[in-house]
């Protein structure tokens, strides 16, 4: 198995992206501490994973917006497994959209707070055990809009830009440490984070929801939306062995939307 003894921290771990993630890296052996602001996601993950491969699992309330909440869920798990985290998945997001027009300061917060900030909070609550050691990996699922702007997403792009310019700084200062930083780049994701994108573009433009979906669709040359299957089988690439040579890296996940 490919995480045996490792230990895993995944941010948005209640469903989607953080959810399969989780599932990906318990198979493979790994225990697992699963957090986002929803208790009852979470719960049912720890429990779904613990369940299925029998890995021992925490369900951990945090919201990655708030200092102290990310410090008590270090805190707990170190409680609860007696060591922090080998592994850590900056998945927790939020995306909205909206015209930049019209979008106000307390939008422009919320992604930059939640997206770069939740990234930046447990990253550092996670990094000085990686040093101490010398084995880590962070992985920080960014987006495609962390490469390339897009109408209406100024904010989700600004902070995805942001979570690369991280990802890439840090993965040179902690090269030489056994400690890998990568970032996966996802084009439209078939999760609720989609759905609810559907629904905006149903209520702002009156399309279908049919429609509205193969709009989405057809922004990848392969017309279809990615899984979170495939975007968990890279993180676990990148949290095992033997991808220790990839670092500092932004991969893509998208069919071929964006090509650089
Ligand atoms: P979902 O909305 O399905 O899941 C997002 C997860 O993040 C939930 O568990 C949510 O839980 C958690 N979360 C949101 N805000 C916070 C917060 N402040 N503190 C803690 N947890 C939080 O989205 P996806 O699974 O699709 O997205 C996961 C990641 O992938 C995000 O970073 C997103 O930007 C990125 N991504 C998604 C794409 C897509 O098409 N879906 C494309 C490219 C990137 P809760 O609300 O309970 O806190």
């Amino acid at each position: 198995m490919k995480l045996e003894n490792k230990l895993a921290f995944i941010t948005g771990g209640g469903r989607g992206i953080g959810r399969a993630i989780a599932i990906a890296f318990a198979r493979e052996g790994a225990a697992v501490a699963v957090t986002a602001r929803t208790r009852v996601q979470v719960e049912a993950v720890a429990k779904e994973v613990a369940d299925q491969f029998g890995v021992d699992s925490l369900a951990l309330e945090c919201d990655v917006r708030n200092t102290g909440w990310v410090n008590d869920a270090f805190a707990l798990a170190l409680t609860h497994f007696g060591r922090g985290p080998d592994i850590l998945v900056n998945n927790a997001g939020i995306a909205e959209s909206e015209l930049f027009i019209k979008s106000d300061e307390l939008m422009w917060e919320r992604h930059l707070n939640t997206n770069l900030g939740g990234t930046f909070r447990c990253t550092h609550a996670a990094l000085p055990e990686m040093v101490e050691r010398g084995w880590g990996r962070i992985i920080n699922i960014a987006s495609i809009a962390g490469k390339t702007g897009a109408p209406y997403v100024s904010a989700y792009a600004a902070s995805k830009h942001g979570v690369l310019g991280l990802t890439r700084s840090l993965a040179l200062e902690v090269a030489a440490q056994g400690i890998t930083v990568n970032a996966i780049c996802p084009g439209y994701v078939d999760t609720e984070m989609t759905s609810r994108g559907v629904e905006n573009i149903v209520a702002k433009t009156g399309k279908s929801a049919e429609d509205a979906l193969t709009t989405l669709k057809k922004m990848s040359p392969q017309n279809r939306l990615v899984t979170a299957e495939e975007v968990a089988a890279l993180a676990l690439l990148l949290a095992s062995e033997e991808g220790r040579g990839i670092n500092g890296q932004a991969i893509n996940v998208d069919g071929g939307t964006v090509l650089f």
